[in-house]
């Protein structure tokens, strides 16, 4: 941990501070903007009496949060991102969710699932097994801006890219390089992902490791189907995964749309070293006697 942290955060601590720092932004079409404002402009936007009090406050700004310009004050990145996190509610909202139905199926037992928030957490349950299929973050930004009919395609849209992200390896959190693995137990693999940076850290079914890989995209494209109407609780049963080698790991994970069947081979980086795509024979039909030819 930088040992500066602990400063940089205490002086954020204080009322007429976080008044400039709002000041520094404009907002335009609802969306927070970095403003430039002078001396004067910023003393007026706060509650202090003196200019000598508030040029002590802006002082202990300088030079983490806002630096100055030939043109007047202005947010630096931490400024932007302290007040970005502010406005979206980060540090003082807590969203809750009373149960909203999910429209898809249980993967365990094709029961009916739900979704409930606590503590900006969202769960997905089953109302049958009563297994927990899924129970993940979701800002409070996220919960406040989307209706509830858009709410659960958010929250999916929102970690599938975030896998994604990771498995390419760049940190969704903070950009920093990720470490992957595919680590095989008992027969059945899963995908480690990590921020060497943040810590930020996942662990999930390989299959979502590749459901925004351009193969699977354009397998279910080509079929006129969408691989993102298959949201992360349950990717349906034409998904497929089995461990062909625990050493070294090599993971196939299967995906069949309509007749069409595409094969992944997922290495133990996660990374994909071979794709293959078969067509499915269908079921040989009996001959069926043609009668009026008969
Ligand atoms: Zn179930
Ligand atoms: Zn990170």
């Amino acid at each position: 941990m930088n040992t500066d942290a602990s400063e940089a955060f205490a002086r954020l601590g204080n009322g007429t501070r976080m008044a400039i720092l709002e000041a520094l932004t404009t907002v335009e079409d609802g969306r927070a903007r970095p403003a430039v404002r002078s001396f004067t402009e910023l003393f007026e936007a706060t509650d202090e009496e003196t200019t000598a009090g508030f040029s002590y406050h802006l002082r202990q700004l300088r030079d983490e949060y806002v630096e100055k310009t030939d043109d007047g004050y202005r947010l630096t990145y931490a400024g932007l991102k302290v007040v970005r996190e502010i406005t979206a509610g980060t540090y003082t909202e807590r969203f809750d969710l009373d149960p909203i139905a999910v429209p898809d199926p249980c993967p365990f037992c094709a029961g009916a699932l739900e979704a409930a928030g606590e503590d900006n957490v969202l769960t997905v349950s089953c109302t049958d097994c009563e297994r927990d299929v899924l129970s993940l973050p979701f800002p409070p930004g996220g919960h406040a801006t989307h209706d509830e009919d858009e709410l659960l395609a958010a929250f999916d849209r929102h970690h599938r890219h975030r896998v994604r992200l990771m498995r390419e390896g760049s940190c969704p959190e903070c950009g920093g390089a990720t470490r992957r693995a595919v680590d095989v137990e008992d027969e059945r693999a899963h995908a480690d992902l990590e921020c060497s940076a943040c810590g930020y850290a996942l662990r999930c079914p390989v299959s979502l490791t590749v459901l925004e890989h351009p193969a699977v995209v354009s397998h279910y494209y080509e079929q006129s189907e969408d691989v993102r109407d298959h949201p992360v609780w349950n990717v349906g049963s034409g998904w497929t995964e089995t461990v062909l080698s625990a050493d070294p790991v090599c993971v196939r994970v299967g995906v069949r749309v309509g007749d069409e069947h595409l094969a992944l081979l997922v290495g133990k980086d996660c990374s994909v070293v071979h794709t293959e795509r078969t067509t499915v024979e269908p079921p040989e039909r009996e001959e069926v006697p043609d009668a009026t030819a008969a």
